[in-house]
This record gives structure tokens, C-alpha cells and sequence, in this order.
């Protein structure tokens, strides 16, 4: 059986990544997310195992002890991790994977597996994103001052990603993706 491709898509918090996401499964059913492990405390419609893995700091650290993580970052304050194990068994099976992470760890990535695809998500302007952040209501005061400053950083790293996204009209952007992830799929291994 073929071995799965591993796609990585980052972007600033609020420039649309779980949206486009999300439709990119429901339209591809050969791509898996991973569900990450996080020490965040679950928000408002968060379910354990289908959004994150929700466990305590303490916990967290005990297994990147272990080296369970293909990657692990702190953001925002909080430590969010990719389980190697999952990664390496669903892409045996030929399974494509998709890495929905931050821009830290899509580097870290990218390091293990050159030929992982770097997709950037790119929010229209520092003052949608803002307006996206603010109207989501789950983030307090600081928390979005702290993941604009965060965003500030992430998007002066587009560079390092193979393709970027500009998340203006939600129906082109999911276009975009999907026509990427098809392009991958087609494309001859380097020589
Ligand atoms: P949120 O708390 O809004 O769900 O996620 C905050 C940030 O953490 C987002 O940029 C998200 O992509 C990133 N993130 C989620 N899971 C992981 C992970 O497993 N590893 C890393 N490095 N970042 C992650």
C-alpha cells in the first residue's frame, strides 16, 4: 500500500484554519486530521478525542517525556503536541494526514519529513483578523491581545510554507485547499 502524504496547514488564530479545514475533510474522506493533545482547558462545545485530547499540564509533560510527540509547542500559554504513533501508523496505511498546528510546530515538521506540504493560511488584513478574533467572544481581552502579537510573528514566516491561502471568501479558500491537496496527489516524486 502507498504511504500517505502529511500536509501541514498553520496561520494566525482567526484567519480560518478549523473552517477550512473542516470542509476540506467533508469534501476529501481519504484525508484524516489528527486530533492534537493540549493542556488548554476544553471551551464551549469542545468534545475530548474529537477536537483535542484535553489533559492537565502534568500529564502533557509526562509523555513528551516519553517522546510521544512528533512535535510539541507552547502557544498562547497553553502546550498543544502531535502524537508520533497515530502519524506514523495512519500514513502506513496510506491514509493522507492533515496537521491543523502552529507555526513552531509546522516547522518542527517539516524538519522530520521534507516532504511534508506547508500550507499557510492567510487572514485578508490585520483588521479582519482582529474583527474575527473579537467576534468569536471565547477569548478574553488579553488572550486576543496575546494571539494578535502571536499572529504578528506567524505571518512574517509565510515563507517557510509551500502554499499560502488567502481566507477572504470562505467558498474560494475551500477551493484552494482542496485543489491543493488533489495537485499533491498528482505530483511525480522529486528526482
Ligand atoms: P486553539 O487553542 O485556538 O485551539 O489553538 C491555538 C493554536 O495552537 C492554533 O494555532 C493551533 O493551530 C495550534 N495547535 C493546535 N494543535 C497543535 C499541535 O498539536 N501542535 C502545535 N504546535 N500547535 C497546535
Amino acid at each position: 500500500m502507498s504511504k500517505g502524504k502529511l500536509f501541514v496547514v498553520a496561520g494566525p488564530s482567526g484567519a480560518g484554519k478549523a473552517t477550512l479545514v473542516h470542509a476540506l475533510l467533508a469534501a476529501d474522506a481519504k484525508v484524516q486530521l489528527s486530533v492534537s493533545f493540549t493542556s488548554r482547558a476544553p471551551r464551549e462545545g469542545e468534545q475530548d478525542g474529537r477536537d483535542y485530547h484535553f489533559v492537565s499540564r502534568e500529564d502533557f509533560l509526562a509523555r513528551v517525556n516519553r517522546g510521544e510527540f512528533l512535535e510539541h509547542a507552547e502557544v498562547h500559554g497553553n502546550l498543544y503536541g502531535t502524537s508520533q504513533k497515530w502519524i506514523t501508523d495512519s500514513m502506513a496505511s496510506g491514509l493522507d494526514i492533515l496537521l491543523e498546528i502552529d507555526v513552531q510546530g509546522a516547522q518542527q515538521v517539516r524538519r522530520l519529513f521534507k516532504e511534508a506540504v506547508g500550507i499557510f493560511i492567510l487572514p485578508p488584513s490585520g483588521d479582519i483578523l482582529e474583527q474575527r478574533l473579537r467576534n468569536r467572544g471565547t477569548e478574553s481581552e488579553d488572550a486576543i491581545v496575546r494571539r494578535l502579537a502571536n499572529a504578528r510573528e506567524e505571518i512574517s514566516r509565510v515563507e517557510e510554507f509551500d502554499y499560502v491561502i488567502v481566507n477572504e471568501h470562505i467558498d474560494q479558500a475551500v477551493r484552494d485547499i482542496i485543489g491543493i491537496v488533489r495537485a499533491e496527489r498528482c505530483r511525480l516524486a522529486a528526482q
